[in-house]
């Protein structure tokens, strides 16, 4: 601690806990051929800054004074060899900065633990860990950051050197509020060349600044300063003379108010990644300028991967929005429906008050206005897409189509729209699927289009309830995502053909001529065995409500059905796997047997304790068929075991 600064504390030096550690660690050693991504990180970050005092500055003026310039300044040293990121934005407090610094963005630490493995070997991964900030150690062996919240006098100075600690003193900020960030650059900071070879990268250049902010922060809303030296001839004694001019980087032209014909695909993508901090090329944008009840301009994206924290309980969805170019919020939630989460973007919107306040957004009018035009840009989007490129529709959809499925139930306003994006697997193709699709290969005499829902597409795929449906050559939908559940309830008919769900009770696969023929042979079937389904019905009665025979079945003996207004058994399963709903049991099924099965003849010869025995042995192994687990599984090994020996007796 220097004598001569004013008002600072003791100097605190703490450790980073051990994820940081490893964080760092792959920071300053994997992260080879895009080092110099750290600047759009840091300017991101003071951009941002700026962005939240402009914002907090609307409902408290007295936080900007009048003369105060809200910009972000680059400077950098030859002689020390270094480079500072300086911006006039809201800044930290204290406990801002061991919160925000001091660990790894926010439960990233936990997801980043976890996928270490995976990380060390793809690095470009690291981008959608918010490491943001941490990027500079990529160019520094010391970081040091001062820092001072707008509205107090407290400042602090984080210092680290990426080697495991860091300290914090307090001191104020000679400048006020605003953050200086301080690298103390590597001697040699290389990159890899496009022929492989090394180059050395120096960031105290101002030609090599000034191509970077042109290539990452262009479109940064705030000015980007630097000083620059340059050659000017002296117009009077025409000598030539070094003249030291402040010189604004980036054009500062908001890219989503430009006219998209202008825009190039990296300037695009750019954009993406400055405002996601996910360094992956998006897989779509679309820009679009919307004009009627509401003036608006919408850049939104979708991503090529799903984020790291999108299954975790903080993941914040929504697009920003601005009103006339200022910025009012990140992931504002009222502009999309949760189903459509996988879009980033933004919103700037000409109507709106500036004054509006986060709270009062919801009940805007407005904004509902905007919504309802952004989700229908994002249907015909994907229905175009789906349309044109379908191998790229099918990454996404293998990406976010689960997410996209939820609008189903959950919006029923759309799912005329929603039901042509969605692709299934089927027994028919190896590939995906659409209804429409469906539709055009059904057999003449086919009248629903059927589905089967179940855990896994291995165990659906064998699934004994396919068998007739197979002979017959209809094709089945495969529904193994749990919210294909829900979806089912919400999608019961697609134009004018009913879904049919191939494991309920009352399936009926035969046309009317084929039903006339096969009446004499079912009436034979059903008098043979009334007498022997009675008494399995009442052998089984704590699992089955009834035993009938069973129209679906050509070589398995046995399966159970749900009743037509009886919850599917994959449906208990997912609401017992849930902790809620009623465990599996509660509802009863349908016991179907398959009359032209041999089992049946040796069981009418059966004794009654025979009889019992085989009737569990059957309900058991319709259970295993669809991929369950049974009741007694040593119960059920002995039933067995005492059949083999018995056979071998006879
Ligand atoms: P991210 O930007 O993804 O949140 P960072 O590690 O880059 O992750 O930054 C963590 C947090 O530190 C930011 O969210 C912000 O609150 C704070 N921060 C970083 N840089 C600045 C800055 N220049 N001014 C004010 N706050 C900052």
């Amino acid at each position: 601690m220097s004598e001569s600064t004013k008002n600072t504390t003791e100097k605190k030096t703490q450790s980073f806990n051990a994820e940081i550690k490893q964080l760092l660690d792959i920071v300053i050693h994997s992260l080879y051929s895009q080092k110099e991504i750290f600047i759009r990180e840091l300017i991101s970050n003071a951009s941002d800054a700026i962005d939240k005092l402009k914002f907090e500055s609307l409902t408290n003026a007295k936080l900007i004074p009048d003369n105060k310039k809200l910009e972000i300044r680059l400077a950098p040293n030859k002689e020390t060899n270094t480079l500072q990121i300086i911006d006039t934005g809201i800044g930290m407090n204290p406990e801002e900065v061991t919160q925000f610094i001091g660990t790894i963005a926010k439960s990233g630490t936990k997801a980043f633990a976890q996928m270490n493995k995976e990380m060390k070997s793809k690095p470009e991964l690291i981008g959608q860990f918010g490491v943001g900030f941490y990027s500079a150690f990529m160019v520094a062996d010391t970081v040091t950051l001062h820092t001072q919240k707008a509205g107090t006098d407290i400042g602090t100075i984080w210092e680290s050197n990426g080697d495991g600690t860091y300290s914090t003193e307090s001191a104020v900020r000679p400048e006020g509020f605003g953050t200086t960030i301080t690298l103390k650059l590597k001697k040699h900071n290389t990159e890899k060349t496009e022929d492989g070879n090394e180059a050395v990268q120096d960031f105290t250049d101002e030609w090599t600044l000034k191509s970077l902010v042109k290539k990452y922060s262009d479109f940064v809303a705030w000015p980007i300063q630097m000083s620059t030296s340059t050659e000017k001839e002296n117009p009077e004694t025409k000598v030539k003379e070094t003249v030291i001019e402040d010189q604004t980087l980036n054009s500062q032209k908001a890219l989503w108010l430009r006219p998209a014909t202008e825009i190039k695909p990296e300037e695009y993508n750019e954009f993406y990644q400055h405002l996601t901090h996910d360094w992956q090329t998006p897989a779509k944008h679309v820009h679009f300028k919307a004009e009627g009840t509401t003036e608006f301009t919408s850049l939104f994206y979708f991503p090529s991967k799903k984020p790291w924290n999108y299954q975790m309980k903080d993941y914040e969805f929504g697009l920003n929005l601005y009103i006339k170019r200022v910025f009012i919020m990140e992931n504002c939630k009222d502009l999309l429906p949760p189903y459509l989460r996988f879009t980033k973007g933004l919103v700037d919107s000409n109507d709106l008050s500036l004054n509006v306040s986060r709270e009062l957004l919801q009940q805007d009018r407005l904004v509902t206005v905007i919504r309802k035009n952004i989700v229908s840009k994002i249907f015909s989007t994907l229905k175009d897409w789906l349309n044109k490129d379908r191998t790229e529709y099918e990454k996404f959809w293998n990406e976010f189509g689960t997410t996209l499925k939820e609008g189903i139930p959950t919006d029923p306003t759309q799912v005329e729209k929603i039901q042509d994006l969605l692709l299934f697997q089927s027994t028919n193709s190896d590939g995906l699927t659409t209804l429409e699709e469906y539709v055009s290969r059904m057999k003449p005499v086919q009248k629903e289009i059927y589905f089967i829902t179940g855990e896994r597409l291995e165990t659906v795929k064998q699934s004994p309830y396919l068998e007739m449906l197979k002979q017959k050559n209809f094709e089945v939908l495969f529904l193994t995502d749990a919210v294909d559940e829900w979806v089912t309830q919400g999608l019961t008919k697609f134009k004018d053909k009913n879904l049919v769900s191939i494991t309920k009770e009352g399936l009926s696969l035969d046309s009317e001529a084929e039903q006339k023929e096969k009446e004499t042979v079912k009436k034979a079937q059903t008098e043979r065995f009334a007498g022997l389904m009675e008494k399995m019905k009442t052998n089984l009665s704590e699992h089955v409500k009834d035993v009938v025979i069973s129209d679906r079945l050509t070589e398995t003996p046995v399966c159970l059905v749900s009743g037509q207004n009886d919850m599917s058994a994959n449906m208990q399963k997912i609401l017992s796997q849930m902790g809620e709903g009623a465990p599996r049991g509660e509802t009863k099924r349908i016991l179907e047997i398959n009359p032209n099965h041999l089992i049946f003849e040796a069981m009418i010869k059966a004794d009654d304790e025979q009889l019992k025995n085989w009737s569990e042995i059957l309900f058991n192994q319709a259970l295993l068929s669809e991929g369950n687990s049974i009741p007694n599984p040593v119960r059920f090994s002995k039933l067995i075991a005492d059949l083999m020996i018995s056979s071998k007796n006879h």
